[in-house]
């Protein structure tokens, strides 16, 4: 959906990028990364299901053969504040034992959840894991991960749209947007 087909949604405040801005990003990271990537196969790993969307577009922007897992991890409950605490609830279809791995995340807010997943996915012995997320939060800065690709930095406010819930709302919005505080807090 449009923007304009939740026009009268109040608790929707702010767009803060288009689905063209999105795409055009996420084509400069495909370049990157193809680049980055020479002679090895890539492996990428969505996070259920917020990546959906970034994963959709990244992998089709990537002008080679990529395999595509998924894993769905819980890290918030039915909140907006991250717990800390992660539960896998699907895993990997994959064996990842020498393979290039890179995670792809819509958002990295306080990336409790990334060091997680990276210290488990790395208990596998793949050759390499990185990672490439749409957004990342100031937060996410001081976290110890490397985050080796990230579209844009935004600031520390909840955002939904182009995969993004809140309460399983707004996923099929094009765009991202800011929610209205009162919503959240
Ligand atoms: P972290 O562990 O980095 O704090 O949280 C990562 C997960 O929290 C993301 O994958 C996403 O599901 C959720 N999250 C963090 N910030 C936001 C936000 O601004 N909007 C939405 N919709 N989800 C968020």
């Amino acid at each position: 959906m449009e923007r304009e087909h939740v026009e009268s949604d109040l608790d929707l405040e702010q767009t803060l990028f288009t689905e063209e801005q999105i795409v055009d990003r996420l084509r400069e990271m495909a370049a990157e990364i193809d680049a980055d990537y020479e002679g090895r196969d890539i492996l990428l790993v969505g996070v259920l299901k917020g990546a959906v969307m970034v994963m959709a577009d990244l992998a089709r922007a990537l002008p080679r053969h990529v395999e595509m897992d998924w894993m769905a991890v819980s890290s918030y409950g039915s909140g907006t504040k991250s717990s800390g605490v992660v539960r896998i609830l699907k895993d990997l279809d994959t064996d990842i034992a020498g393979r290039h791995v890179l995670i792809v995340e819509d958002i990295i807010d306080t990336g409790l959840t990334l060091s997680w997943l990276v210290a488990n996915l790395r208990s596998r012995h793949p050759a390499s894991v990185e990672i490439a997320t749409l957004l990342r939060k100031p937060d996410a800065l001081q976290m110890e991960v490397d985050v080796k690709y990230v579209g844009f930095d935004i600031p520390n406010a909840f955002v939904v749209g182009y995969g993004l819930d809140f309460s399983e709302k707004y996923r099929n919005l094009r765009c991202i947007g800011t929610l209205a505080e009162h919503v959240y807090r």
